[in-house]
């Protein structure tokens, strides 16, 4: 029975038994992972604080036979991010990205660049002014990384380049992206994005500085939030739990 160590973000728990719990991490190096923490909710658990929900710790997991739950034998908090105690908004995009890692990811399937995006994201939860920018970029690094970005430059039908400036873009989400007028007849769930919305939407999924661009403002960021939730929405096939709580 080999046992593997790696650092992980507590995405979900569940209180077994009397004393047991059944967490969900998000590791660096094995993507998702589950695993019964025996004891570990006993005052003077060696676990104790170590399988926090949001709480990034150092992981041991006993692999069992492939019908077993797999063991957590020890966990040692690693870090925590203060800005969630003190602020409610803060815990709730919190739980947001905990719900989308979760959620979203596949057992087993590493992406170190979505847990580092995580782990920078909730570092910065507690600054108001840029809160919903970065869990707008989180969403798009989880969408780009699981390969379910949608399309921003090109039709996502038939892949014609579209042009860059507009008054207004349909927008497939069943299809995964922006449509030419050719296109858009025919498919389904389409939306129509403003120029302004796509722009937003292409500087929030660009790297350098341009998301902190303060010409991104809130009636615009309030656009890309309806249609970043409606893509994971699509997705997931249903709506986040926590979508309803994050502010526009
Ligand atoms: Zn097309």
């Amino acid at each position: 029975m080999p046992s593997v160590r790696t650092l992980g973000l507590v995405v979900r728990t569940v209180d077994v038994f009397e004393t047991s719990l059944i967490m969900t991490a998000f590791t660096r190096d094995l993507g998702k992972v589950s695993g019964l923490a025996k004891g570990a909710r006993r005052l003077k658990s060696p676990m104790q604080g170590g399988l926090d929900l949001l709480g990034v710790s150092d992981i041991v997991l006993l692999h069992k036979a492939s019908d077993a739950l797999d063991l957590v034998t020890e966990a040692v908090p690693v870090e925590r991010f203060a800005s969630l105690r003190r602020d409610l908004a803060a815990l709730y995009a919190g739980y947001y990205i905990a719900e989308l890692l979760s959620d979203l990811t596949d057992f087993h399937d590493p992406h170190p660049r979505l847990f580092d995006a995580a782990t920078v994201t909730l570092r910065h939860l507690g600054e108001p002014l840029l809160r919903s920018r970065r869990v707008l970029r989180f969403e798009l690094a989880c969408l780009r990384e699981l390969g379910l970005m949608p399309v921003l430059d090109a039709c996502a039908h038939c892949g014609v380049e579209v042009e860059a400036e507009g008054d207004s873009f349909a927008f497939g989400l069943a299809t995964g992206g922006v449509l030419c007028p050719s296109c858009r007849t025919g498919q389904p769930h389409v939306a129509t994005l403003s120029g302004r919305t796509l722009g937003a939407i292409r500087a929030l999924a660009s790297p350098g500085n341009a998301w902190r661009d303060p010409e991104l403002g809130p009636g615009s960021l309030g656009a890309v939030r309806a249609t970043l939730g409606a893509v994971i929405s699509h997705h997931l096939g249903r709506r986040p739990r926590l979508l309803p709580f994050l502010g526009a």
